[in-house]
Order: structure tokens, then C-alpha cells, then sequence
């Protein structure tokens, strides 16, 4: 099993910047201290690179961001200072989706311990997203793997808009989102299927939608990969999340959709998304229990 991580790739933010980078070094080292996986299967993932990056993304928005042109709206519509380690971090970052979605089809299943990156649209990023991970994976692996048809199951409580954007009219990616209604971004892109909470829904409400939500993007879908996006964000304690779902609730959503793919045989590809806990440390611990729910399912 590989788990690819890319924190040793940091980008510099301001002090008292509301990105929570600290999570990722912090996963690591947490499912590092658990006996469930090997040293060596930790690894460094290779950069997305501009072939890779275009499939997803229109080339005048890659030679913005790599060249560090991007307008003063464009980097505050991101919420990152731009520099060098921010294209180098973005595309670390969108390498480790498509590593794990390669070693997915091998093993089963494999895990970016960062990524989700859903926000960013083909020609501009938001929301912390530069470069769309789950839409370069999928199209990666529908290049170099001869995968027909790829599903993104995003459970992160903000919309995949970026997602839906840029895979809109590609019957070969289908995109399902489950997400709070009020929560950004404000204007919804149509994912080929959305599901909007109200606020404040908790655990079985929500496992209830989630399981009408999986079982229709799959039967419609029929993909042979899967790429979960397991936000950490729906839980109580979150500070952009709207929802009240408790960390045992996320671990049967992440159970649930674990044992409905590997009953149809399906790989999956696993990114983290997004998690600002009030307490970074549930953050780090939602976003391992989801890594270790797939260990114990998936094997
Ligand atoms: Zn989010």
C-alpha cells in the first residue's frame, strides 16, 4: 500500500494565515506511529507535470500561475501568497492524486495524505485550490491506463465546483457531490449529481443521503476507479463547515463508501480535502481515521 504525502513541500504563509498547513506534516507523522503501515509505505510523490496539468486546465492559467503572473484578484481568489513553492507544492499535491489513483488500479486502493484540491476551475483557482487533482487523476489514468470511465465522490461539506466545471459534458467522469447548502462556494456549479444539506445536519441524516447519493452516482456511473474526496470538514468542531457530524459519523461515511466500492470491485484513489477544526488536532485525527477506516476495509 502507498500513501503519498507531499509535506515536506511547504508554502509560506503570512503568520495567523486561516490554512491549517500544519495538518499535513501532522497526519503523517500520526499514521507513521500506528503499526498499520510500513516506512516504505510513506512516499514522496513525483510533480504533476504541464502535460499531465492540461488535461484539466486551460494552458494560459498554468503559464499565470507557474510564471507568476497571475492578477493581484487571481491570487486573492486563491487565498495564497503566490511563489515558487506554492507551484511547486500545487503540483506535488495534484501528483499524489494521480500516484495513488496509478496504484489504486494496482493494489486496490491508495491515498494523496493531502489534496481534493476541488475548487479550482480550468482557467482560474479558489478556495485554497490551484489545480484541480481529481480531474487531472482521472484523466491521467484514462490516458496512460485505458480507464473508461472514473467517478469523484466528494464528501468535503464545500462543493466540488471546480470539479463540476471542468468535467461538465465529459460523460466519462462523473462527478457526485455532497456538500452544505449555505456553505461556499455561493453559487453552485450542477455536478452531474448534487446532494445540499441544510445546516446543522448531523450523523444520520447525513449517512442517509450520503448512501442514496453513492449507490445512484455508482449504478449511473459504473466507473472503474473511484476518486473519494474525504473531507474533514462536515465535523461539528469545524470553523467553515455548517454541518454537525460527529467523528464517529465521518467514520462510517468513510466505512460506508469504503465497503459499497470494494463490494463492486471498484479502486479508489483517496484525498483528504479540506479541515479547519477548531482544534487542528480532530482535524489530523478525522482525516487519519479515514486512512485507517480504508486499511481495516479495503485491506
Ligand atoms: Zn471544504
Amino acid at each position: 500500500m502507498t500513501l503519498y504525502y507531499a509535506d515536506p513541500f511547504v508554502l509560506p504563509l503570512p503568520p495567523g494565515h486561516r490554512f491549517p498547513m500544519a495538518k499535513y506534516a501532522r497526519l503523517r507523522e500520526r499514521l507513521a506511529a500506528t503499526d498499520a503501515f510500513r516506512a516504505d509505505e510513506f512516499r514522496v510523490p513525483r510533480a504533476a507535470d504541464d502535460a499531465a496539468i492540461l488535461r484539466a486546465h486551460d494552458a494560459d492559467y498554468l503559464a499565470r500561475v507557474t510564471g507568476g503572473t497571475l492578477s493581484p484578484g487571481e491570487v486573492r481568489r486563491i487565498g495564497f501568497p503566490w511563489s515558487a513553492a506554492l507551484v511547486e507544492r500545487s503540483r506535488r499535491s495534484a501528483g499524489a492524486t494521480v500516484a495513488a489513483a496509478r496504484d489504486a488500479l494496482i493494489q486496490g486502493w491508495s491515498a494523496n495524505l493531502a489534496g481534493g484540491t476541488h475548487h479550482a476551475f480550468r482557467d482560474r483557482g479558489e478556495g485554497f485550490c490551484v489545480f484541480n487533482d481529481a480531474a487531472i487523476a482521472a484523466r491521467a489514468m484514462q490516458a496512460e491506463a485505458g480507464i473508461a470511465r472514473v467517478a469523484v465522490i466528494d464528501c468535503d461539506v464545500h462543493q466540488g465546483n471546480g470539479t463540476a466545471a471542468i468535467l461538465r459534458g465529459d460523460e466519462s467522469v462523473f462527478t457526485f457531490s455532497i456538500h452544505g447548502a449555505r456553505n461556499f462556494p455561493f453559487a453552485k456549479e450542477a455536478s452531474d449529481l448534487d446532494i445540499e444539506l441544510p445546516d446543522g445536519t448531523g450523523d444520520e441524516e447525513y449517512l442517509r443521503h450520503l448512501e442514496r447519493g453513492v449507490d445512484e452516482a455508482l449504478e449511473r456511473s459504473r466507473p472503474q476507479l473511484a476518486i473519494y474526496l474525504a473531507g474533514a470538514d462536515p465535523h461539528e468542531g469545524d470553523r467553515l463547515g455548517r454541518l454537525k457530524l460527529t467523528k464517529a459519523g465521518l467514520e462510517r461515511r468513510d466505512e460506508w463508501v469504503f465497503g459499497r466500492l470494494r463490494l463492486r470491485g471498484i479502486p479508489v484513489a483517496i484525498a483528504m480535502a479540506g479541515g479547519y477544526g477548531h482544534d487542528i488536532d480532530d482535524t489530523v485525527s478525522i482525516h487519519a481515521a479515514t486512512i485507517l477506516a480504508a486499511r481495516r476495509v479495503l485491506g
